[in-house]
């Protein structure tokens, strides 16, 4: 689905990480751990085009990121939902509102109303759709916007810290949400701190554990 082969970023000068390659495969459902500054919301941005590698190639469902010009870009990053780290929302428009944003953009308002109830209600959040972001808990939020990452129905999930500002209960709940993504045959990518959360992930998932730091990234599951 994406791949990345031997790429180089930095950010100003010094190298971030070199000759890194990863893969998404379809199905995968792999987190991205790593101290803070060891650059894994840099490597989600690579992943889903919104910087490109400096050296080594990107390749997005088979196409070479590098080559793609705008436009095609563009209709890659449909197929990817991506949970930011800070949510970036629009705050004077209400829940739903920003849920259905990428249905706008992409002139697809239409399907909006069917695939937002549903959505609002398996997120937990129908109650709390006319409100505004600026309004809701951050667990609320968290969930507020992986809606919006999956309103697309996209194929792969990226997600950077989508538990940071969350108590256990509610990042429980996060986790299980991601895993029914991946369980209707989404891949997923988690970049986290939480290494409480991953220890508590069901056996019956298979997911991967990637270690970023020093600018290798290794497999860091057995340590775990
Ligand atoms: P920071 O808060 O500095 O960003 P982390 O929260 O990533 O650091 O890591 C906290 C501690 O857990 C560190 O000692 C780190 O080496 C260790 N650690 C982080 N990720 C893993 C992992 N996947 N497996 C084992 N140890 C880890
Ligand atoms: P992580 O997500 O692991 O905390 P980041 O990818 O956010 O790591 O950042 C890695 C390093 O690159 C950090 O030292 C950070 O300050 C720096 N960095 C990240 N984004 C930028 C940017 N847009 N401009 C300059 N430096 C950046």
């Amino acid at each position: 689905m994406i791949e990345l082969d031997k790429v180089s970023y930095g950010h100003g000068g010094a190298a971030l990480f070199s000759q890194l390659s990863l893969t998404l495969v379809p199905g995968s459902f792999q987190f991205l751990t790593g101290p803070s500054g060891a650059g894994k919301t840099t490597l989600l941005r690579l992943c889903y085009a919104d910087l490109r590698a400096q050296r080594g190639k990107v390749r997005l469902f088979g196409q070479d990121a590098n080559t793609l010009d705008r436009d095609a870009v563009a209709m890659s990053r449909r197929r990817i939902g991506v949970v930011h780290q800070d949510c970036q929302f629009l705050d004077h428009l209400s829940v739903a509102e920003n849920i259905a944003l990428p249905l706008s953009v992409a002139d697809r308002a239409a399907e909006a109303s069917e695939n937002l109830k549903e959505l609002l209600a398996w997120v937990g959040l129908s109650k709390q759709s006319a409100q505004r972001p600026p309004e809701l808990s951050g667990g609320e939020r968290q969930r507020a916007a992986l809606a919006r990452a999956v309103i697309m129905s996209p194929d792969v999930i990226i997600a950077d810290e989508p538990t940071g500002n969350v108590d256990w209960e509610m990042s429980q709940r996060l986790l299980a949400l991601l895993v029914e993504l991946n369980k209707m045959g989404k891949t997923v990518l988690i970049a986290t701190h939480d290494l409480a959360m991953i220890r508590s992930l069901k056996s019956d998932v298979d997911a991967r554990v990637l270690r970023l730091k020093d600018g290798l990234l290794t497999t860091a599951g057995a340590v775990l």
